[in-house]
């Protein structure tokens, strides 16, 4: 059995998020979009952490859900952490998961112990080194596991350009081997990490970080998991990514990278981005303003990467999707939160289950069936990589077309696509 996971969202308690992230509402989301596990995000915020204990039963060990939902929650959070090493500044956020609620109790008693202040946001700011904190969290309970997020974006991230170290050994030491998966980030994919052989036995994740409903498994992991006959659900999902089980992980699911916010070098206010090898050209100085340039994630691989070309082998595979909202929106020439993609698509889930239903399994025959030729044929542009994108640079989101402008202009006439 499939199971889809996005291990990486947050609750309503974190800064710039959606007041509608409530448990019962995330459940109910995940229902809709496809997702059979998620993260409750924030279980050290205390607000969150009472809510979760409210509401979450536990079904399996370490596995929990609200009441009348089959969705399935794991517990786990994210962490911003802010220090000096080797007198630099180092921003790192990182995700770690706890194996049941007395374990979670433990950590907020401890970081309460140690001052810092967990009420101020649902990915609280500690000053700590990412490595100290590990072995704190370690010595609490050696279930727990830390996966550094979005590993690559240059601001607050574990091979930052600006924030991060050169290797995982350099940031967590000895406690390195602890570390045995990284979030690829919206910005970049695992072909992308593929070209650098330090993470061949690294398994690379992918998930949402959503801070609405919407963006929820964006991006996603999907098992090969039978969950009635897994007696230990956390610690099953623990192992497989530990030991990159390639029998029971089977792919992820990825954005586009170009259309993550950065994927090239730029200046989002000069309006300017570049390629790694034209910033290269000009010094990584910005033609318009003569500023450094923001350098994107893209630069960030090439610069660490030992290989010219990726190397797939013994690799996790994955699939590119865009949402659905996105595809019907393309399909129409219309923005995606108009009133007719809106009814479009609560007319595929309807027949079509659920959204990653749709986006993964049917095929162009049936989704026409169900809407329309043409959302089919946007459908298969995307499965097919058919689609233009102008890649996202600077904190800006790239952009993706599926139709050309020559295809969007006179209707066409070709509907024989099956
Ligand atoms: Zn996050
Ligand atoms: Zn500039």
């Amino acid at each position: 059995m499939q199971l889809i996971a996005d291990l990486h969202i947050h609750s309503k308690y974190s800064r710039a998020c959606s007041k509608n992230l409530t448990l019962p509402n995330i459940a109910k989301a995940c229902e809709i979009k496809g997702i059979d596990l998620v993260s409750t995000g924030d279980f050290t915020h205390p607000a969150w952490f009472e809510h979760i204990k409210t509401e979450l039963k536990e079904t399996t060990p370490g596995i929990y859900s609200v009441k009348n939902s089959k969705t399935k929650f794991i517990l786990g959070t994210e962490f911003s952490c802010i220090y000096k090493k080797g007198g630099k500044c180092r921003r790192l956020h990182l995700c770690v998961f706890a194996p049941n609620i007395e374990t979670v109790g433990k950590i907020i008693q401890k970081l309460e112990s140690h001052r810092f202040n967990l009420a101020s946001d649902g990915r609280p700011i500690l000053g700590i080194d990412a490595k100290n904190l590990l072995g704190l969290l370690l010595e609490i309970d050696e279930n727990i596991f830390m996966i550094p997020a979005h590993a690559w974006t240059p601001w607050f991230s574990v091979f930052g350009s600006y924030s991060g170290f050169d290797s995982i050994e350099e940031c967590f030491g000895e406690l390195s081997p602890r570390i045995f998966a990284i979030e690829t980030g919206l910005s970049s994919d695992p072909k992308m990490n593929w070209r650098w052989s330090a993470l061949d036995n690294i398994a690379l994740i992918s998930n949402s970080d959503a801070h609405s409903l919407e963006n929820l498994g964006r991006e996603a992991n999907v098992f090969n998991l039978e969950v009635e006959k897994t007696p230990n659900l956390y610690a099953e999902i623990r192992r497989i990514l530990k030991e990159k089980d390639k029998n029971k992980f089977l792919y992820t699911i990825e954005f586009f990278p170009e259309k993550g916010k950065y994927h090239f070098d730029g200046h989002r206010l000069c309006g300017v981005s570049f390629k790694p090898k034209e910033t290269k050209k000009l010094k990584g100085i910005c033609p318009v303003c003569k500023q450094p340039l923001t350098i994107g994630v893209l630069r960030r691989v090439d610069d660490l990467a030992d290989r010219a070309e990726p190397e797939p082998k013994n690799k996790i595979p994955y699939k590119n999707l865009l949402p659905l909202k996105e595809i019907i929106a393309a399909a129409f020439g219309i923005g995606d939160k108009s009133k007719k993609v809106e009814a479009e698509y609560q007319k595929l889930i309807k027949a079509g289950k659920n959204e990653f239903n749709v986006l993964l399994n049917l095929n162009a025959q049936e989704i026409a069936k169900i809407s329309s030729p043409e959302i089919a044929e946007a459908m298969n542009k995307m499965r097919n990589g058919e689609i233009k994108l102008i890649p996202g640079f600077d904190g800006e989101y790239g952009k993706i077309e599926i139709f050309s402008e020559k295809e969007k202009g006179p209707k066409k006439q070709q509907s024989t696509l099956f």
